[in-house]
């Protein structure tokens, strides 16, 4: 059994001092007051500094995070963040500025936020970027807006945008959110767009269509030539989700591939550690024809100065206070450069090698539905494991006591069971085989002792949830013990 943290409130002893003062020199020692007085419902911990900093080390190894253990959740990019991100990120100069401030007074700011957008329209291949979206979904808002301000300058009222049934389940929630109407288009039997319901689905109040890159099955759309050819002879365009990008830097540029937009998830591919809901970057490239709508401000340069323009007559206007997630954008910065175009073709090759790696390791153990050469994730199916009553879920809660994240369970929709790994290029080849070896013995666990996967997690804190419960009787206070 797990020693479980108390809350610090046990902790507390009356008048125990987590601080320590000189004695001060004008009247009064407010150090001499009791605690109790400066707060008389006396409902704050009472501490000492050693166990405040016990009690927070203690509760971070209780959860799981990517500096403590393998994480291999597919479509999140879990991978390791370099240390260097965080400490670059707090200089002063970056972590002091004031959005407020003079633009004469904030150049270094802004000449890196210009630089890391010439940065991503080399990677992509598209002619202009905005840092601003604050995640991978905003940039999807943001594009689709962008998409509507074409048509309505064009006098064109077009209804839906296209969306694979293999897309990231943000691009339908995204389409709706911005006022269209999202049309599914069924993959064939490869996991791929098909081209005959593609071509079906385009009529003229097409707007978009919407394609994850790679698809969620982590494979590449080999056609996308051919599709981008349908889309655009309709008159519509095509977009992509690029925020699996780590798949294919130096390989493939959407740009040079006719697509007409593309976000990118800085805090996936270009590292900044965002489990847990922190803050996210979701810039968007566009073409040429588009760069006018990209909201405001542009950030210029003029001979060697750097300004910031708001006085862009097509703009979509503000997406964001200011501009951006700042933090994020210097890490990914940080990360770009450090590692140069070399360095980041072979991210890719690594994430790409990781996950075939795995995928052929666990073939004879799970289900492949799509058997195809998978790109930075690989997607199993548990089906083969339902006639000893074991369903993905006991897989991934077993995985657990072996002190890995389970992965991405039950999406794609499209696979059943589901089990979506993504190891990223982070980790080395004996944290994988590790992994390997885990899911290879659940899968025999399966068979000869299917009792111990219905058990698990049993090394947790906290041991299996009875979810329907959380969700339904939601109790979120704290009760003193
Ligand atoms: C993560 C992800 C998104 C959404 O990004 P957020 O920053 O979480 O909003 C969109 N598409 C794909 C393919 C993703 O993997």
């Amino acid at each position: 059994m797990i020693n479980l943290e108390p809350l610090i409130f046990n902790y507390s002893k009356f008048d125990r001092k987590g601080y320590s003062l000189p004695k001060s020199d004008v009247g009064i020692d407010k150090t001499d007051i009791p605690n109790t007085e400066l707060r008389p419902d006396n409902d704050l911990p009472e501490v000492s500094e050693i166990d405040v900093v016990r009690h927070f080390i203690h509760l971070s190894t209780l959860n799981h995070h990517v500096d403590k253990g393998f994480y291999p959740l597919g479509s999140c990019t879990m991978k390791y963040n370099p240390k260097v991100n965080e400490d670059m990120c707090r200089l002063d100069g970056f972590a002091m500025v004031h959005p407020l401030q003079p633009v004469e007074t904030m150049q270094g700011a802004l000449q890196m936020m210009y630089e890391l957008e010439k940065h991503l329209c080399s990677i992509s291949g598209m002619e202009a970027v905005s840092l601003q979206p604050a995640a991978g979904a905003h940039g999807e808002l943001t594009s689709i807006m962008i998409v509507r301000k074409y048509f309505e300058e064009r006098g064109e009222a077009r209804k839906k945008v296209l969306i694979p049934d293999s897309a990231h389940g943000t691009n339908p929630a995204s389409v709706t959110l911005s006022g269209y109407t999202a049309v599914e288009i069924k993959s064939n039997p490869a996991g791929l767009v098909d081209l005959v319901n593609l071509d079906k689905a385009l009529d003229n109040e097409v707007a978009c269509l919407m394609l994850t890159v790679p698809n969620t099955l982590g494979l590449y759309e080999k056609e996308i030539e051919k599709i981008a050819e349908l889309v655009h002879k309709k008159g519509a365009l095509l977009y992509m989700d690029g925020a699996n990008f780590n798949a294919y830097l130096g390989f493939h540029r959407p740009g040079d591939a006719g697509f007409d937009l593309v976000h990118f998830n800085l805090h996936k591919t270009f590292s900044t550690p965002h489990g847990g809901g922190g803050p996210g970057a979701g810039p968007i490239g566009v073409t040429k024809n588009l760069a006018k709508y990209l909201p405001v401000p542009i950030i210029e340069k003029n001979g060697d100065k750097y300004e910031l323009n708001f006085d862009r007559p097509n703009t979509i206007g503000k997406v964001v206070g200011f501009y951006g997630n700042f933090g994020v954008i210097v890490r990914a910065y940080v990360y770009i450069r450090m590692l140069g175009a070399v360095g980041l073709k072979e991210v890719s090759e690594c994430a790409v090698i990781n996950a075939n790696y795995i995928k052929k390791a666990l073939e004879i153990y799970y289900e492949l539905p799509y058997k195809d050469i998978c790109m930075h994730e690989c997607v199993f199916s548990s089906d083969n494991l339902k006639q000893y009553g074991v369903k993905t879920l006991d897989v991934a809660k077993r995985l657990l006591d072996f002190g890995v994240h389970a992965p991405t369970i039950y999406f794609p929709l499209i696979v059943h069971e589901a089990l979506m790994i993504e190891p990223t290029e982070t980790e080395s080849k004996e944290s994988i085989d590790k992994f390997i070896e885990a899911m290879i013995q659940i899968a025999k666990e399966a068979k000869e002792n299917p009792q111990i996967l219905k058990d698990a997690p049993k090394t947790t804190p906290v041991r299996r949830l009875d979810e329907v419960k959380a969700s339904r009787e939601l109790n979120i206070k704290y009760t003193k013990v």
